[in-house]
């Protein structure tokens, strides 16, 4: 199994799950143009493509899932409440209802939605489970809670969140209702928040953890990774760290 984010962060969002020339990829949030090219540079196919799965409505994450799902005939997963929510940013495309708790199998891929919690219609996270390792996509959260933390033990492999730094956000630019949002239960994880998961979900078997969604504003790649870095280097596990970022894909990751 293999993967690779070819974009995180509040400017576009998009990951590649392959397994056996099969893919689906989790949210679109760049123009078909970009995707193509950020695929291209990692030496994916799209027409390995069989779906994609959004997780929620906001911009980031489906601005391209119209033109991509229409231009390569992918249906779209996602739950019937945020299809509704997505309305004509997404468009007209092949719809397929696929609610949190549901369970659906593509090739020797097997996918899972949980449900999360944030600021949108029915936000929904992903775990996708292959023959040689599995992984869960978590970002847009503005907290663990139990069911999450319970979907993610024994993983190959997790994105996690690390959104922004708690001194960063108080001290920076955003207007107050804003740093409310953010900071909120259905805002987005802080790299306290984060750490804390990555250190309830460790084990032996974890090889790779990628942070996702940094905010541009409000953290930097080094604290994120150092804050993780602390929260893994408690085992038992001793995963691969790598920084996501907005502007070009992270390598593809064998799992
Ligand atoms: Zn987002
Ligand atoms: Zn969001």
């Amino acid at each position: 199994m293999r993967f690779c984010l070819l974009a995180s962060g509040s400017k576009g969002n998009a990951i590649w799950v392959e397994e056996d020339g099969l893919a689906v990829l989790i949210d679109n949030g760049l123009s078909l143009a970009e995707l193509t090219r950020r695929l291209k540079k990692r030496d994916l196919d799209p027409k390995r493509l069989v779906g994609v799965f959004v997780t929620h409505e906001h911009t980031d994450h489906i601005g391209g899932v119209g033109p991509l799902s229409r231009g390569h005939e992918l249906p779209v997963y996602t739950s019937p409440l945020t299809f509704h929510a997505c309305g004509r940013t997404v468009g007209n495309v092949d719809f397929c209802p696929f609610a949190s708790g549901e369970k659906l199998k593509l090739g020797s891929l097997t996918i899972t939605a949980v449900s999360s919690s944030h600021d949108a219609a029915d936000p929904q996270l992903y775990v996708v489970r292959g023959n040689t390792g599995s992984l869960g996509v978590a970002t847009d959260l503005g907290v663990v809670t139990h069911l999450v933390r319970q979907s993610f033990l024994s993983l190959t492999a997790i994105v996690s969140e690390f959104n922004h730094d708690l001194k960063m956000l108080a001290d920076g630019p955003y207007p107050w209702f804003l740093k409310q949002r953010v900071r909120g239960r259905k805002g987005h994880l802080s790299n306290d928040e984060a750490a804390q998961f990555l250190i309830d979900v460790n084990h032996e078997g974890l090889s790779r953890v990628v942070l996702g969604h940094l905010s541009e504003v409000n953290n930097k790649p080094e604290l994120a990774f150092e804050a993780a870095a602390a929260a893994l280097s408690r085992g038992p596990g001793n995963p691969g760290l790598t920084v996501a970022s907005q502007w070009e894909p992270t390598e593809v990751f064998e799992i």
